[in-house]
């Protein structure tokens, strides 16, 4: 299965993570430059208070152990007697059990603590035995070194920038992408509407990007779709028009030729001509109420209809039929289950289910027509158990001319039109059908009203 994230996440997610990358290449180079810095400043701090602590003892000034103790100047100062012992200044055990060693400031590790330690030994005056060892340290903590300013920027900026990055990306793709939900939508609707005339949205003053030119290609194409499906409904609409005359002469001159018959064979011919007639008449009829429906010229009238009296008329119009193949035909509609509907259209929907029923129903089977009210709602089955319908065939049935085996349905007199022009009444009137069906078992047609 392919995974649903959007392009809109997946840029988010990008630029997030390129950002990401950037702050910590960036973070990494300031780091470094400012510890190397701040590591040079500890140096020199350190070798200074030394150097000020060295010159005072050269000169002799008395309270220069005191202020070594008090002066917060030399907090990093420390002397030792010439055996390392403290004298004066800083005091941790750390400090003072480091080698006395004269040089440069250096770095020296006790335990998992790092210091910079300056080390000067001052000679006692001519004649005097004593000597000093002066000591400069200060430990070298990285967030001391890197200082607050870099805590902030790592824990409040850092996270502000991703999460403005985040944002502002997801925000500007959405607006940029926001044509692409109208033009989804009014896809969708044309799918569900079956409405070919509704045009994607372009909003007055819209930039024109990719997006626009889209739109607009897009609503050229749905304008030469409109025209050609229109072009074809009048064909059909016209070609109908035009034969049901002839037809219908054929008609009543094949039942004239029928009456007037004398031989056999003249019966046989013009009965053959008369179920043709009859098919394409149907056929025809069929044809025209498609396009009406179609093209919303079908003349509708709501009116009370009790389906009981509805279901009687349906057994009556097809009990002849029914009865050469030995199929009864069952009622079982609640008293008063009255729906709001166009008589004709309904009672022309049910006949065509019934009709279907007894066509593709077994010998001596049967065919039901029940309805009842459901959550406010009417439910009208209509259910055989004839040879039913397979899997694969269930969502075809209800498109145009198709049949499920043309060779088996010619011997029925069927066209293939049957099912969508109930599923077009169905749909005038705002219900729904579907069907259930197990292959050789039988069918059950529900039509939601
Ligand atoms: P048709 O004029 O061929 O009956 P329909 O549109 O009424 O056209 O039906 C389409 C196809 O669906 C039929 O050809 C038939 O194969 C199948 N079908 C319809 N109703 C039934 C049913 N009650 N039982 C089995 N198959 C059915």
């Amino acid at each position: 299965m392919k995974k649903a994230t959007s392009i809109k996440t997946r840029i988010t997610i990008w630029y997030t993570m390129l950002m990401l990358a950037m702050i910590a290449v960036v973070l990494t180079l300031v780091g470094t430059l400012s510890y190397q810095l701040s590591l040079d400043n500890v140096e020199k701090s350190v070798k200074l208070q030394v150097t000020q602590i060295s010159e005072k003892l050269e000169t002799r000034q008395r309270d220069v152990f005191e202020s070594i103790d008090d002066d917060e100047e030399f907090k990093n100062v420390s002397v030792y007697s010439m055996d390392q012992k403290h004298i004066a200044g800083q005091y941790s055990y750390d400090i003072a059990n480091i080698a006395f060693r004269e040089g440069e400031p250096r770095r020296e590790t006790v335990g998992e603590k790092e210091y910079i330690v300056y080390d000067v030994f001052k000679h006692g005056a001519p004649g005097e035995r004593n000597g000093f060892w002066i000591r400069g340290a200060e430990s070298v903590n990285s967030t001391v070194l890197l200082g607050r300013s870099a805590i902030v920027v790592t824990l409040v900026v850092i996270p502000l920038i991703l999460i403005l990055t985040a944002w502002g990306g997801y925000y500007i793709t959405k607006k940029a992408f926001l044509p692409i939900y109208g033009i989804i939508q009014t896809a969708n609707e044309i799918a569900a509407q079956k409405d070919v005339s509704r045009r994607i949205e372009i909003v007055p003053n819209a930039r024109e990007d990719e997006l626009y030119h889209l739109s607009v290609t897009l609503n050229r194409m749905l304008g030469k779709i409109e025209h050609l499906i229109l072009q074809e409904k009048r064909f059909t609409s016209d070609a109908s028009h035009e034969l049901r005359t002839p037809v219908s002469v054929i008609l009543a001159q094949g039942e004239y030729l029928l009456d007037i018959a004398q031989t056999e064979k003249e019966r046989e011919l013009s009965q053959s001509i008369v179920d043709q007639a009859k098919q394409v008449s149907k056929l025809i009829s069929h044809l025209l109420l498609l396009t009406r429906m179609d093209q919303n010229r079908q003349a509708f009238h709501k009116e009370k209809v009790d389906l009981g009296v509805l279901a009687d008329i349906v057994v009556d119009t097809q009990m002849s039929v029914a009865e050469k193949k030995g199929i009864l035909l069952l009622t079982s509609v609640e008293e008063n289950t009255i729906v709001d509907a166009d008589e004709a259209l309904l009672l022309s929907a049910m006949n065509n289910l019934v009709s279907n029923g007894i066509k593709y129903g077994k010998d001596s089977g049967y065919v039901s027509i029940s309805a009842t009210k459901v959550n406010g709602r009417t439910e009208i089955i209509v259910a055989d158990n004839g040879i039913g319908i397979p899997k694969e065939n269930l969502e075809q049935i209800w498109e145009r001319f198709f049949r499920i085996d043309s060779v088996r349905n010619d011997e029925y007199g069927s066209c293939g039109l049957g099912l969508a022009v109930v599923k077009s009444i169905v749909e005038l009137h705002g219900g729904s059908i579907f069907v259930e069906s197990e292959y050789g078992a039988g069918t059950r047609f529900t039509i939601l009203l």
